[in-house]
């Protein structure tokens, strides 16, 4: 059995693995985006939000006294998540990619609001404000995505209809 400190250890690994995947999944997305420089413009903000985050998660990890596994030593389930996420936008259909962006940035809060519990029970408090304040970065991000769906929509189906083939992107 692992004692607190080792289960709160372990759970900033699988996060500090987590926003590798996130980083390569969304580089990946904006770069391919052509026709809705909005989306690009926020992915790209969030993937130096995201950037930010590991750094902040490696400083935590730091002061623990722990180091990051890397993506490597990820559970399988979760990779096999990650990769049908990023799948997803490989087919150019970026309401797709919309729809698992929205998903992951709540599993993304909801691993952070867990680790933001378990660290105060931990009695590492710092930590536990670093995980609440990437948490409502990722709250963020699940916000601007639901807000701009209707536009982004619009948009989808009226570049369809008029040119077919860009409109995926
Ligand atoms: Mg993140
Ligand atoms: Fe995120």
């Amino acid at each position: 059995m692992a004692n607190m400190k080792e289960r709160v250890d372990q759970w900033l690994r699988d996060a500090h693995a987590m926003e590798q995947q996130a980083e390569h999944v969304l580089s990946g997305q904006s770069s391919r985006i052509e026709n809705y420089p909005e989306l690009a413009a926020k992915l790209d903000q969030h993937l130096k939000e995201t950037q930010s985050q590991r750094e902040r998660l490696e400083k935590a990890m730091e002061r623990r006294g722990i180091k990051p596994s890397g993506i490597k030593d990820m559970s399988a389930k979760f990779t096999a998540m990650m990769q049908n996420f990023s799948g997803m936008f490989a087919g150019d259909e970026v309401m797709k990619g919309v729809l698992a962006s929205y998903t992951f940035e709540h599993y993304e809060a909801q691993s952070y609001r867990i680790l933001a519990a378990a660290a105060k029970t931990e009695g590492d408090n710092e930590t536990a404000r670093l995980c609440e304040e990437i948490c409502k970065e990722e709250e963020a991000m699940a916000q601007w995505l639901r807000d701009n769906t209707e536009m982004l929509t619009n948009k989808y189906l009226h570049l369809e209809e008029s040119e077919h083939a860009s409109a995926k992107r």
